[in-house]
C-alpha cells in the first residue's frame, strides 16, 4: 500500500490500474487462471503464414507443466486446480487461460467444443483466450459474444508484441501491426475486453521507441495489457540471430527495466489495466541471465517505489493530443 494513503483515478492506492482490482472489481473476489493447452497450432508453424515460427517462440518454457494437449481439457483444469492448491493458491473464481498457441486456429464448432468443455468444468467462471492477430473471425467472435450474451466472462489477448513494422518482420510474426489494430477494435466492437502482449526489448527497438510505441498503444481499445522484457529461448531461431548478431540486442539490467518501465507507466492511458510487467522463465530454458528476484510481486514493490520517490503515477504523462492520430 501506498504510505500516503492516497487514492488514484482507478479507486485504489497501488499507483497503477492493477489486475487484482480489475478482477476484484468483475468478480468481487481474487481469480486465479488455470493454463489448458487445446491442441491447436499456429499458422506461423503449420505452413499457412510461415514454417519457423516467431524467431523468440518456445511455447514450452512458459506453459505450466499441467497444461498438456495429451490431457482433455478437463483432466488439464483438475491437475491446474490441484497444482495451485497444493501451493496454497485457493480461489472462489477460476478461468481457464487458453494460453499456448493460436487458441482461435480451427473451425467454428471445433472452437465450440474446446470452449465448452471448459466452461461445462464446475470451477470455471470464464474463458481467456490467447490467440494471433490474424487467427480471428467475425464467426468466432459471434461465438464468443454468444457466450458473454450467456453471462460468462470472455477475454481475448492478442500477441502484438511490438507496434513497428519492421520489428515485426524481423521477428518473423507474419503478420504486422495494422493487423493487431483491426482484430482489436473487431474484437472490442463487440463489447469483449481485449487484452494486448507485447515484448520489450526487441532487437533495434531502442528506448524511445518502447516509450513512443504508448502514445500508440494508447489509441487501441485495450482494456488490459501485459509487457514481458525479452529473453533469449535456448533453441529458437532468435538465440542463433543473438549468437550471430549480439549488436543488435541489449538486454536490459533490472535497474534498466525499471526506469524504463516508469516511462511507460506514466505515458499509459489510466483506464488499462496493467497484467503484467515481466516474468522470467526457468533458467535453463534461456541464454540470457536473470536479475535475481523474487518473482512478480516483487519487481511490483520496485517499481511502486520507484514511481512513489517521484509522486508518478499511471498516466499522469499520458499524451492527450496522441490519442487519435
Ligand atoms: S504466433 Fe505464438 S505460437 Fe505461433 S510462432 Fe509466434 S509466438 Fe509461437
Amino acid at each position: 500500500m501506498d504510505c500516503t494513503g492516497q487514492i488514484f483515478p482507478w479507486g485504489d492506492t497501488r499507483r497503477f490500474n492493477s489486475y487484482s482490482r480489475y478482477t476484484r472489481e468483475q468478480f468481487g473476489a481474487r481469480v486465479q487462471k488455470i493454463a489448458v493447452s487445446s491442441g491447436l497450432t499456429c499458422p506461423n508453424r503449420d505452413g499457412r503464414v510461415g514454417t519457423g515460427g516467431c524467431t523468440f517462440c518456445l511455447n514450452e518454457a512458459f506453459s505450466p507443466s499441467y497444461s498438456t494437449p495429451r490431457l482433455t481439457i478437463t483432466e488439464q483444469i483438475d491437475n491446474g486446480i490441484e497444482f495451485h492448491a497444493k501451493r496454497g493458491r485457493e480461489s472462489e473464481h477460476r478461468l481457464a487461460y487458453f494460453q499456448s498457441y493460436s487458441n482461435t486456429y480451427a473451425p467454428v464448432e471445433e472452437l465450440r467444443a474446446l470452449y465448452d468443455e471448459a466452461l461445462a468444468h464446475p470451477a470455471i467462471s470464464g474463458l481467456i483466450v490467447s490467440t494471433r492477430p490474424d487467427c480471428i473471425t467475425p464467426e468466432i467472435l459471434d461465438l464468443l459474444a454468444e457466450y458473454q450474451q450467456k453471462g460468462v466472462y470472455i477475454a481475448v489477448e492478442y500477441g502484438v508484441e511490438s507496434v513497428y513494422n519492421q520489428t515485426l518482420a524481423e521477428i518473423n510474426r507474419g503478420h504486422d501491426f495494422e493487423c493487431a489494430k483491426r482484430s482489436i477494435i473487431l474484437t472490442a466492437e463487440r463489447n469483449i475486453p481485449v487484452g494486448a502482449h507485447f515484448i520489450l526489448g526487441l532487437p533495434h527497438e531502442t528506448r524511445q521507441m518502447m516509450v513512443d510505441a504508448i502514445d500508440t498503444i494508447n489509441s487501441l481499445p485495450i482494456s488490459t495489457i501485459k509487457f514481458h522484457q525479452l529473453q533469449i529461448f535456448r533453441g529458437t531461431a532468435m538465440a542463433d540471430d543473438f549468437r550471430a548478431n549480439p549488436d543488435n540486442y541489449h538486454l536490459m539490467s533490472l535497474e534498466e527495466y525499471l526506469d524504463l518501465l516508469v516511462d511507460i507507466v506514466r505515458r499509459l492511458r489510466e483506464d488499462i489495466v496493467i497484467e503484467r510487467f515481466a516474468s522470467e522463465v526457468p533458467h535453463h530454458y534461456r541464454l540470457n541471465a536473470g536479475w535475481g528476484i523474487k518473482g512478480h510481486d516483487q519487481l511490483i514493490q520496485l517499481l511502486e517505489a520507484r514511481l512513489a520517490s517521484l509522486g508518478a503515477h499511471q498516466g499522469d504523462m499520458y499524451n492527450l493530443t496522441a490519442e487519435y492520430r
